[in-house]
């Protein structure tokens, strides 16, 4: 285990590297349909009844995305001015 005088000091650190900060940032959409298949996204379903090969991720299933979950997701990025 290092010790506090083995660590780069903060200010040399700063001087020699960029910080640069990302945000990744998740949000729930309104949508009727799951993102990449037509599952229902209703609340309070049973358990494993709104799944298909796509959602459970089986060999040889394709996705198609949710044309309202990408609007949705538009409009939300350019209200936030994102
Ligand atoms: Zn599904």
């Amino acid at each position: 285990m290092k010790t506090v005088d083995e660590y780069l000091p903060f200010a040399e650190a700063i001087s020699r590297y960029e910080p640069v900060i990302g945000l990744e940032v998740h949000v729930e959409l309104g949508t009727a349909s799951k993102m990449f298949c037509g599952c229902s996204t209703a609340f309070g379903a049973a358990p494993n009844t709104q799944v298909c090969p796509v959602c459970l991720g089986l060999p040889g299933s394709l996705p198609v995305v949710n044309a309202m979950a990408v609007e949705s997701t538009i409009r939300i990025g350019l209200a936030l001015n994102c």
